[in-house]
């Protein structure tokens, strides 16, 4: 079968796929709280081996479940690999009586697709789904693997992506299908820090005057208001980076260091001891997490050696994390895109041929699991169906026509890439 045929196919059937995004929309797979999809991933497992995948799964935090689909080629080791990736949790609802149709269940309208997960991601997810139904039912061979990561975890900040590619998971292409309005996205990175200051005395509040003022010899300090010193270094270092960094298609001061939370003291019957800052950080596509960490951590420590009270209780800086619920911490690494890489040019092609005009290439406003690939040497992509307005948002919904395409798209770069010789 051909690509055009494939196409065909994928049109002709496509109310196939819509039932079975409407199943998967039915599992309310609701992060925060998560630890709630473990009936989505056993159904996705099933559908996979049904089409001839070997899977893998294994439990991620309680009551969540990451799963892996492998097809094999033919001829795995001289042909090109693929990994699809999609995350199966979806953002909260809020209350279901403000959603003009029921949020766990798609609603079709005026060419629209109503439900939780219609942008973010279940549709995408759907669709490479059937595309595997549809490869199996048509008897059509690919010569490399063919990978499907069903990821949780990433509306909490827990990176079962990054899990998966740990556990070796990877191939020689991938693409993470998560809200890109049909754009072909890189991204900037997030990471979160905290930032704890303790003192290494407790003093009651009535030693305050002696603390603070000539003749009262006590050494020793508030962390509330150090603090405020460290925050004011944050400030300093992110208005140098808006000066002397940029990124195309980024707006300058883009970079951004946000002092997102703030936690100390015991009681006002005391002077502060301890004080820990929670902060979000921007950066660009061409920065990695561990240049960034290290350029913050150096300028904090230089900030406390300069005070001669934080420094001997220098403040200690750690980073990330594994999960915003668990260890209170996240990260997500920026993506550049490799325009030049074979998988990409495929893709743009199998675009053209489609939709019958050149894809937006650019950067995405927000962050996904797309930039995970980048530390294990993978190149990728983010392309999926779905806008960012929509994500997240009450009566969340997608274009039927955009989902369609989406497919078609897919549907002829697995065919063209996974028979194409390394
Ligand atoms: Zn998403």
């Amino acid at each position: 079968m051909n690509k055009e045929q494939l196409s065909q196919l994928i049109e002709d059937k496509f109310d196939e796929l819509l039932d079975l995004l409407d199943q998967l929309i039915r599992f309310e797979t609701v992060s925060p709280p998560a630890r709630n999809t473990q009936p989505i991933q056993a159904f996705v497992r099933q559908y996979l081996t049904d089409q001839d995948f070997e899977v893998d799964h294994w439990p991620f935090f309680q009551k969540d479940e990451l799963l892996v689909g492998c097809k094999k080629g033919t001829d795995s080791t001289n042909y090109h690999s693929l990994v699809l990736n999609g995350h199966v949790d979806v953002a909260p609802v809020g209350d279901e009586k403000d959603w003009i149709y029921p949020p766990f269940q798609l609603t079709q309208k005026d060419g629209r697709l109503y439900g939780r997960g219609t942008s973010d991601m279940k549709a995408a997810i759907a669709a490479d789904l059937f595309l595997f139904k549809l490869l199996k039912e048509e008897g059509i061979p690919l010569k490399g693997d063919l990978l499907f990561h069903s990821v949780v975890g990433e509306e909490s900040g827990e990176a079962g992506t990054r899990e998966i590619l740990e556990k070796g998971y990877g191939a020689d292409y991938a693409i993470v299908s998560d809200t890109s309005e049909l754009k072909i996205w890189g991204q900037g990175g997030c990471i979160t820090g905290w930032i704890k200051l303790k003192t290494a005395k407790v003093f009651h509040d009535g030693n305050r005057r002696n603390l603070i003022h000539a003749g009262g010899g006590l050494k020793g300090f508030s962390a509330v208001e150090k603090m405020v010193k460290l925050i004011e270094g944050l400030q300093e270092l992110e208005r140098y980076w808006a000066i002397t960094k940029s990124y195309p298609e980024f707006a300058t001061g883009s970079n951004t260091i946000n002092p997102a939370y703030i936690e100390g003291g015991r009681n006002p019957a005391f002077i502060a001891d301890t004080c820990s800052l929670w902060f979000t950080v921007h950066f660009y596509p061409n920065e990695k997490v561990e240049d960034i960490t290290k350029e913050v951590t150096e300028h904090i420590q230089k900030v406390a050696q300069a005070d001669p009270w934080m420094r001997d209780n220098p403040p200690i800086v750690e980073w990330g994390g594994r999960s915003m619920a668990e260890d209170k911490g996240e990260i997500f690494p920026a993506l550049e895109l490799d325009q030049d890489h074979p998988g990409f040019k495929h893709l743009v092609k199998a675009y053209q041929n489609i939709k019958g005009e050149d894809p937006v290439i650019g950067m995405s406003p927000s962050v996904s699991d797309s930039g995970w690939f980048t530390p294990f040497n993978i190149p990728v992509v983010c392309f999926g169906p779905g806008e960012m307005k929509e994500a997240h948002a009450l009566n969340e919904s997608s274009s039927r026509q955009e989902l369609l395409e989406f497919t078609q798209i897919i549907g002829a770069f697995i065919l063209d890439w996974c028979n194409q010789k390394r």
